[in-house]
């Protein structure tokens, strides 16, 4: 590895909504018409989040190390998988710097539940919500995204040691 003391990563998840009643997004039940197809509960903003953390440090993907086979996380919590990511990053000796979140979706409407998000994030990567930024926008009825379909959610983070 490099002496470069900053590694940055990103990631991109991707959701069908379904049956339900619910969502979660950064660990925030949002009430909805819908709810999210998924193995776990289908936090793919914490999905994306999780990606970007491995993909900083080159250590695959929440595919690899969470597969959807494994019964431990059928109906997870992401919060323990994000968690889980953080001391993945922690025992190598990184810290999180910051972290960026762009959530697409048409509906539900985001904005009403971003601080309770960003608290939820600040609290799991052990930093202050001054360094953890969550945002949401449309996509003005386009693509799967603006037919409804599901949500998709863009992570970028910066690591230090
Ligand atoms: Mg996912």
């Amino acid at each position: 590895m490099s002496g470069v003391p900053f590694r940055i990563g990103q990631g991109i998840d991707v959701h069908r909504f379904g049956p339900g009643d619910h969502v979660v997004l950064c660990g925030v039940h949002i009430p909805h018409e819908q709810g999210i197809i998924a193995h776990s509960d289908g936090d793919v903003a914490l999905h994306a989040l999780a990606d970007a953390m491995l993909g900083a440090l080159a250590l695959g993907d929440i595919g690899q190390h969470f597969p959807d086979q494994d019964e431990r996380w059928r109906g997870a919590d992401s919060r323990m998988l994000l968690r889980h990511v953080w001391s993945m990053v922690e025992s190598r000796g990184w810290k999180v710097g910051n972290a960026d979140l762009t959530i697409l979706a048409e509906y539900p409407r985001i904005s009403p539940w971003l601080e309770p998000m960003k608290q939820n994030l600040a609290q799991d990567l052990q930093i202050s919500t001054e360094e953890v930024s969550v945002k949401a926008t449309t996509t003005e009825h386009l693509g799967f995204v603006g037919r409804r379909e599901g949500i998709a959610v863009w992570a970028s983070v910066l690591l230090y040691r």
